[in-house]
């Protein structure tokens, strides 16, 4: 088995863990984005301090006017809107490729879905919550990456999602840097299992895109398969899903089991299925029956080991699948 894993390359908001340049001067520890740091390469931001703002400084507040939606520091009566989006310009400039980010949820810059907006600058009053104005024009910019706030990352399902969506983008920009048919028929089939997982037909539309009937130019055809990926990995992987991907595997293997053996299996993979077993339980099984059986085809399978093992983890808040 494999065991390289490339470096995602990673933006983070700056207050969680690096820097105490939030409004009040404070910084905020965050136990994931610890863990996460010597495995991947990241690049921190602070939008409010790179733009001048200063630290500490006056909260500011986003506003739809009918003029749009402006940044305004009520302490200052300062409309700030033009300095935050011109160092935006620039922090998207520096960091053309991203494989993900990790952002400060409910910030009027960094929120990716759950900012505050008010109504108006002068007596304004809550109106809905959205993006803030990096939030924003990160997810314009980098629609295919993946794209967290750290308290949605609290979440399980929602981080092993993110793990697995950092690295299989990683490893496509590794495989783009040098490309050949050859490396993404390679790709593709060591991602069978994974991409199943997460959505049988795109897979196959995927696959379509690999035999390249039309003889169509690599670039055009890479161009097409991560459109394909992207679409596949932009939801978590569903449980009827997993579990005929990992009833797929157990085929694979099952010839070779005593009958007690088999019904350990398909009795993991069930408390998967019932939400009493995560779905490391499962895979690592599936794998040591791998090794046992020295069954390549699922040793090749980044499904068995999406991301580095040092990264799992199995607290769970529940917090925050509801919010897209
Ligand atoms: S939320 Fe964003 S802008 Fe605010 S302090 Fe943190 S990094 Fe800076």
């Amino acid at each position: 088995m494999d065991d390289y894993f490339p470096r995602p390359k990673i933006l983070v908001s700056r207050c969680l863990g690096f820097d105490a340049c939030r409004y009040d001067g404070q910084i905020l520890k965050n136990a994931f984005v610890e863990q996460l740091q010597p495995e991947v390469d990241m690049v921190t931001v602070c939008p409010e301090t790179d733009c001048g703002l200063g630290i500490p400084r006056a909260p500011i507040r986003l506003c739809n006017t009918d003029a749009g939606l402006v940044v305004y520091q009520p302490a200052t009566q300062t409309d700030v809107t033009g300095q935050l989006q011109a160092t935006i310009a620039t922090i998207l400039q520096e960091n053309p490729e991203i494989d993900g980010a990790i952002l400060k949820a409910k910030s009027p810059s960094c929120g990716l879905h759950d900012t505050k907006i008010y109504q108006g600058v002068e007596k304004p009053h809550p109106l809905k919550k959205g993006a803030g104005v990096f939030g924003a024009q990160i997810q314009q910019h980098f629609p295919g990456a993946a794209l967290e706030d750290e308290m949605r990352l609290t979440n399980l399902i929602l981080r092993e999602h993110f793990l697995i969506k950092i690295y299989t983008l990683a490893r496509f920009r590794e495989l783009c840097a040098q490309p050949s048919m050859g490396a993404l028929v390679a790709f593709h089939a060591s991602h069978k299992l994974l991409l199943l997982a997460y959505n049988q037909s795109h897979f196959r539309l995927a696959g379509k895109i690999v035999a390249n009937h039309d003889k169509e130019p690599i670039v055009e055809v890479l161009r097409k398969y991560r459109e394909e990926l992207v679409h596949i990995l932009d939801t978590p992987m569903r449980i009827p899903g997993v579990i005929n991907t990992l009833y797929h595997a157990f085929g694979w293997i099952s010839e070779h089991l005593r009958p007690e053996e088999k019904q350990y299996l398909i009795n993991t993979i069930e408390e998967y299925r019932d939400e009493r077993l995560p779905l490391q339980a499962a895979t690592r099984l599936i794998e040591a029956h791998a090794l046992r059986f020295a069954n390549q085809y699922l040793l090749s399978q980044v499904f068995l080991r999406p991301y580095p093992r040092v990264l799992a983890g199995l607290h769970d808040s529940g917090r925050g699948r509801e919010v897209r």
